[in-house]
């Protein structure tokens, strides 16, 4: 037995780890008595790859193809984007969509249907999959894609690995003109400011923004925003020594736990003033490498270890488009809490893709928690705001929302459960989040 826990590092469980290295392998343990989960890199935050016994698909990592004139890749699940960026980049090709770190598994990229920067205008990593290859419960394998059994395709983008094992995904990479990106940056004074800054800037291939959740008065809801375009040299602005550089492996470790004490309302208050004045004047522009605009944060290896030895959870909502005043109403709650965190990052998402996935057209808003024993009331007080407004909750950011409001706010539920019963009859893979929510 092994203690397990996801980036959160709650909750932390007592489990059985497997490490499978290929089909033969995955299809035996299949065939065994014990129900299961499979692992990717444990970058989901909270219990959804967790169970008694956990299949980690991590040594399943190798490439299949990769056709450099078109840009299609197929790949194990176990490959990590990291992996794949140092292939692909050299060759002129990106990846569609990236969530904020690249040490995560594509086999968990799919389970979650990760959304990146581009959301509103190139949709989720299940916009740019070709097929999939998926071991099912009873240790057959088939393959899907949106036309050929679509349901298991549309229910393993963003299912949380309880259709079956992802075995491999071919997918289409992106062309670019070099590793770097042209960034914009600018100031926000107000959470208004901030929201019309997005609606202008909706063209813009990436945006993301960082809100100063603990700032009050009229200065409400002040932010950095950031948008990027692949930079093209032959724009000729900046000569780059070399254009496909791929990135290096981050030199920051945080060795151990912090303190709990160490991460409070005040050096947050602190982080926030000092990060929000980092930006000079109302706007810059820069021309930066891929690997701080998309994943400042792999630079700091173990930073997770901030929050402490009780660890954290990330609350990400996304309220439907309209709902501006509902975005405001909950910052001005966790404002009025003085419970924040110092990511708190705002994204802007384009249309829902199928059945569970959890992007619809809005806003979506992420916030790290330090784990305390106020802090799960004050959630639950939180989801019946996001309730009222129509929003949900990710669930791979998720270790505690309860099943009531989860049933309430995924609206295809119903047909999802049914495609796993289908596919996964006898619910062997399964998983803490799915026994907590009910699914299965
Ligand atoms: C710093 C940070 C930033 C992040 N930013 C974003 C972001 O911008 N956008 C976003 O969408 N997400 C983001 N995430 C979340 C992360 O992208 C997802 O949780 C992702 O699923 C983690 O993948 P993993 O390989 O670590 O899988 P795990 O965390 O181990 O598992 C995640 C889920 O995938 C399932 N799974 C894993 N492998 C397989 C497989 N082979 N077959 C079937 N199911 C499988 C697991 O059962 C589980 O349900 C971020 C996470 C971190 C730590």
């Amino acid at each position: 037995m092994t203690i397990v826990s996801n980036w959160s590092n709650y909750p932390k469980v007592n489990s059985k780890l497997y490490g499978i290295t290929s089909k033969a392998e995955l299809s035996q343990k299949l065939k065994l008595n014990g129900d299961y989960i499979v692992r990717g890199n444990g970058r989901c935050y909270g219990d959804a790859s967790l169970n008694d016994s956990i299949l980690s698909c991590l040594p399943m990592n190798k490439f299949l193809s990769f056709d450099t004139e078109t840009g299609i890749i197929e790949v194990q699940s176990g490959v990590l984007l990291d992996d794949i960026l140092k292939v692909t980049v050299p060759k002129h090709w990106f990846l569609p969509v990236t969530p904020g770190t690249k040490f995560i598994t594509i086999g968990g990229a799919v389970a979650s249907d990760v959304h990146g920067k581009n959301h509103h205008l190139e949709g989720s990593i299940s916009n740019h999959i070709i097929s999939l290859e998926i071991m099912l419960a009873d240790g057959s394998t088939v393959s899907c894609s949106r036309t050929n059994n679509k349901d298991l395709f549309w229910a393993t983008c963003g299912g949380m690995g309880l259709t079956g094992i992802i075995l491999s995904v071919k997918f289409m990479l992106k062309p670019i003109k070099s590793a770097f990106i042209a960034q914009k940056s600018y100031k926000a004074q107000s959470l208004d400011e901030i929201l019309e800054l997005f609606e202008r800037t909706s063209g813009s291939t990436y945006s993301v923004a960082w809100i100063d959740c603990l700032k009050g008065g009229k200065h409400f809801g002040r932010s950095l925003l950031f948008t990027g375009e692949h930079y093209d040299p032959e724009s000729g602005k900046v000569k780059l020594k070399e254009p496909f550089k791929t990135h290096s492996d981050p030199i920051i470790n945080i060795p151990f736990n912090f303190p709990g004490i160490a991460l409070n309302k005040y050096t947050i208050k602190l982080f926030n003033m000092v990060y929000y004045n980092k930006l000079m004047g109302s706007s810059k522009e820069s021309i930066d490498h891929y690997d701080p605009f998309f994943y400042p944060l792999d630079a700091i290896l173990n930073w997770n270890r901030m929050y402490g030895k009780r660890g954290f959870t990330q609350y990400q909502f996304v309220l439907p488009i309209s709902e501006k005043k509902g975005l405001e109403k909950i910052l001005r709650r966790i404002q009025s809490e003085g419970m924040g965190s110092f990511l708190a990052v705002l994204k802007v998402f384009g249309e829902q893709n199928d059945l569970i996935s959890f992007p619809m057209k809005g806003y979506t808003l992420a916030l790290d928690f330090a784990i305390h024993p106020k802090l799960f009331s004050f959630l639950n007080e939180l989801d019946e705001m996001v309730l009222s407004y129509g929003g949900r909750i990710y669930m791979t950011k998720d270790s505690r929302m309860n099943k009531d409001f989860f049933w309430k706010s995924y609206s295809r539920l119903e047909e999802f459960v049914e495609i796993i019963k289908k596919y996964n009859p006898e619910a062997k893979i399964n998983s803490l989040l799915s026994k907590r929510l009910e699914i299965i």
